[in-house]
């Protein structure tokens, strides 16, 4: 094993790569503020307790995906593998249940050990948001509507579909336990180890499963939907009508469960088929019981969370960066290249992004322009310098100008006002 390999399951995120990824972060960012989510951070680890008692000790997450270690103190970390924990014990520690709703937007790294595949890494990364406080469907409404807003800014109306479904109260999900269980024991032998493992621990887990085996049974087990009583079956009813008012379409899938236990009611997936097998791009649902069982006071909370990876890796088009300006020092004389230095610190304290190629003649210095797409050239040589003075070309046109170097922002202003954005680099 190369220490110069990066470690199975992470990636680096080379320049190209990043501005999709960064995209996608900063839509999600702007997006929710619009909404009145505020951005917030959490520690990227916690004392593993905020996991192991949280997200249910029959989950994938817990069972085998955490990166659980000790510290040099013996106290049991683990990097976060999900952000509404994180998000709920700091709810909790910072005491922010008088001033609700509590609305936050986070993003960055995650991390489960889980087999690497394509849209699958042991280190990847979320934007999601957190609406706690509000017991109505109103919020669950108003989060899938964000969800939707930040895909469909990112081009991806046509591409993913909303499903979603309802996991009920307490009293039905109780309900329907005693029928899964009933059915699901007529066929064990069909089941695999884990799936067997939760029958009597958290059968509603088993509906998760991505066994084929498993799935077969699945097919024909009994629908939580039968077992709704009145208050859950209200609550989705609101929910769907909501979703309705903005015309935001959705598909039922009475199968969808959520991977995690403190879901209840709503849960919602945006998927994909462009992805392959990785075909959930965002996922979330309300997670009534949450706080309580974290230690605070109860307190409804609903929200999702989004792969970065996978989102970039839907985008059509790479996005646009600012063209920058082209710096070209051109002669041997030493004072060229500093004053060219000189001149490239100025334009950038004008607010201009300006790329200084550090070697090279004239003819490859103007490749690097076009390279960076630069819009305009200021060209800086033996005759400019005598004459205090800089030639401006315009790199789509190829008009040129020479100017007094006092005039050198203003010019450069008035060639670039004209300019457009483009996009440089594939994904
Ligand atoms: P899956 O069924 O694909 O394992 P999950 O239910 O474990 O997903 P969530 O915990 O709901 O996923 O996480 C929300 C989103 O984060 C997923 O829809 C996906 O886009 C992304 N995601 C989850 N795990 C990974 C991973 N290992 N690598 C990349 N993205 C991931
Ligand atoms: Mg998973």
């Amino acid at each position: 094993m190369s220490t110069l390999q990066p470690v199975r399951g992470t990636h680096d995120l080379l320049p190209d790569e990043m501005r999709a990824f960064r995209h996608v972060v900063e839509t999600g960012r702007t997006t929710a503020s619009r909404y009145g989510f505020d951005e917030m951070a959490t520690p990227i680890f916690e004392f593993s307790g905020v996991f192991a008692r949280t997200l249910g000790d029959t989950s994938d997450i817990v069972t085998k995906e955490m990166y659980t270690f000790a510290d040099r103190k013996g106290e049991s970390i683990t990097l976060r593998p999900e952000g509404t924990a994180g998000v709920a014990r700091a709810f909790i520690s910072n005491g922010l249940g008088n001033d609700l709703p509590f609305k936050v937007f986070y993003s960055g790294p995650m991390f489960r050990y889980e087999r690497p595949q394509k849209g699958r890494q042991r280190q990847f990364h979320q934007i999601g948001v957190e609406l706690i406080g509000v017991p109505d469907p109103q919020a669950d409404v108003e989060v899938i509507a964000l969800g939707r807003h930040i895909l469909d800014s990112l081009g991806l109306k046509g591409n993913v579909t909303l499903e979603i479904n309802t996991l009920g109260d307490t009293e039905s999900r109780e309900a329907y336990r005693g029928a899964l269980v009933n059915y699901l024991s007529g066929h064990l032998g069909l089941l695999s180890t884990d799936s067997r493992e939760r029958l009597d621990r958290n059968p509603l887990r088993i509906l998760d499963s991505k066994d084929e085996g498993d799935r077969a049974v699945i097919a024909n087990a009994p629908l939580l939907g039968e077992y709704l009583n009145p208050a859950s079956r209200a609550f989705y009813d609101d929910l769907k009508n909501g979703l309705m008012d903005l015309g935001l379409d959705f598909v039922e899938n009475p199968r969808l469960v959520r991977g995690l236990d403190y879901y209840g009611h709503t849960a919602f997936e945006f998927t994909t088929d462009a992805l392959g097998a990785q075909g959930t791009v965002m996922a979330g649902g309300r997670y009534d019981g949450l706080i309580k069982t974290m230690g605070g006071g109860a307190t409804p909370g609903v929200g999702w969370a989004a792969g970065v990876e996978r989102l970039s890796m839907l985008l059509a088009a790479p996005p646009a960066t600012t063209r920058p300006v082209a710096m070209i020092p051109a002669g041997a004389d030493p004072m060229i290249k500093r004053e060219a230095m000189i001149l490239t610190e100025r334009l950038r304290r004008a607010g201009f992004a300006v790329d200084l190629g550090f070697s090279g003649n004239m003819g490859k210095r103007m490749k690097r322009a076009n390279k960076v797409s630069a819009r305009v050239a200021v060209i800086f040589g033996e005759d400019e310098r005598l004459a205090r003075a800089v030639t401006l070309r315009d790199l789509d046109s190829g008009e040129q100008t020479t100017v007094a170097l006092d005039r050198m922002e203003e010019t450069v202003r008035t060639m670039l006002a004209g300019a457009s954005e483009v996009a440089i680099g594939g994904i």
